[in-house]
């Protein structure tokens, strides 16, 4: 998709409050505890590189990331810290990892036995670095019992491409007051490492929610994602420990405002009908770069001033009542802060019943990204 630099609609990303952020957590961690900056899908929409070099400044020493590509997206950067790939990745690509350093998540043995083939054929000058995943109530990837824990572990110990690296798990509801669920996630976590005769190099359960409200459970490296970009893991639910700092706005400005009178619609279908004359104000932006439609009803900032949204929200543009007349080319802000009102991403994500990780990772590539401080 292109990058719509003509137009006046852009992301803008604050590395300062990125590096708060992550500073911030390094921080509070207990010493000999890495943080592990999540970088995945494009850095939840920030940008993945950017971010990743802002984290290392700010005491980041690896990242985690979805899927391979977005791991040798980084090499191809320059970056030489260690990276984890979350997901599950292909066996045959495990000699591209082995050669990147990229560390692997493995969740069954049969991908250590199938990955193992395509290493003793291919063979890289270093071993593949693997993490074992573990189900303890997440149901998502990993090994779930002891029998075959032990199973990867003693194939691990016994097969030379292989070096086992790390050994995690992944909450689940780590972001909810009720810590019922988390407790059981905690209790089959220490049942089953209880059967590692040696510990690997990183051992680690924590997501952004865990080291924020769970620290006790850190283990030696988090990987911290979303309160890094400033945003409250459990939405409004608990407070988080520092002040969080958003990362993220979005701005643009009008390109046309008019009078429309008593009974003119506005917008596809019809569904705003004006009952008395009023100004009627079109902003560059819709559903195609990740502003959902849903938003109909929701409000923007013009020049400071709260405008509801009017009519549906179109594939690329959408229409907003005015209290007054305004120049082509008035600031809008989508989301953050104009004098004395701000919008959050949280709101946002309130208004269209889902969680802010969805608008963030949702901002599609047409919007340029742009960097300030
Ligand atoms: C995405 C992800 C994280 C980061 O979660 P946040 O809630 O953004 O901190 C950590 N661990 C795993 C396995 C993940 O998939």
């Amino acid at each position: 998709m292109v990058v719509g630099v003509h137009r006046p609609t852009q992301l803008v990303i604050d590395r300062q409050a990125l590096h708060d952020n992550i500073q911030a957590e390094v921080t509070r961690l207990a010493s000999g505890c890495e943080l592990f900056m999540v970088v995945k899908a494009n850095g939840y929409g920030h940008g993945a590189v950017q971010v990743a070099q802002v984290a290392k400044e700010a005491g980041a020493t690896g990242f985690c990331v979805a899927i391979l590509d977005e791991a040798l997206e980084l090499r191809a950067a320059g970056f030489n810290e260690p990276i984890l790939v979350l997901g599950v990745t292909e066996p045959e690509d495990a000699p591209l990892m082995a050669r990147q350093h990229i560390s692997a998540t493995v969740a069954a043995t049969d991908w250590l036995v199938a990955a193992d083939a395509y290493l003793a054929l291919a063979q890289p000058t270093a071993p593949l670095q693997v993490h074992l995943g573990l189900d303890t109530g997440m149901g998502r990837i990993g090994f779930k019992t002891t029998a075959e824990l032990t199973t990867a572990v003693t194939y691990l110990a016994t097969h030379a491409t292989l070096n086992f690296e790390g050994i995690f798990t992944h909450f689940a509801t780590a972001d909810s007051p009720d810590e019922t669920y988390f407790k059981q996630q905690v209790a089959k976590w220490q049942a089953l490492t209880a059967v590692l005769k040696k510990r690997p190099r990183y051992v680690h359960v924590s997501n952004s929610a865990t080291s924020l409200w769970h620290a006790a459970c850190n283990d030696n490296m988090v990987r911290f994602g979303v309160a890094g970009y400033g945003l409250n893991p459990s939405g409004t639910a608990i407070p988080a420990p520092y002040a969080l700092k958003p990362a993220l706005s979005l701005t643009s400005q009008l390109v046309h405002s008019k009078q429309v009178v008593a009974g003119e619609s506005v917008g596809y279908g019809a569904t705003y009908t004006a009952q008395q004359t009023e100004w009627v104000g079109t902003v560059p932006i819709g559903y195609a770069d990740g502003y959902e439609r849903r938003l109909q009803g929701f409000h923007v900032l013009v020049d400071g001033q709260v405008c509801e949204i009017i009519g549906r929200v179109c594939m690329d543009q959408l229409m907003i009542r005015l209290p007054h007349d305004f120049a082509r080319g008035t600031r809008v802000t989508l989301i953050g802060r104009d004098g004395d009102h701000v919008i959050t991403l949280q709101e946002m994500a309130d208004y269209c019943q889902t969680i802010h990780y969805e608008l963030a990772c949702g901002f599609t590539s047409r919007l340029p990204r742009v960097y300030r401080h």
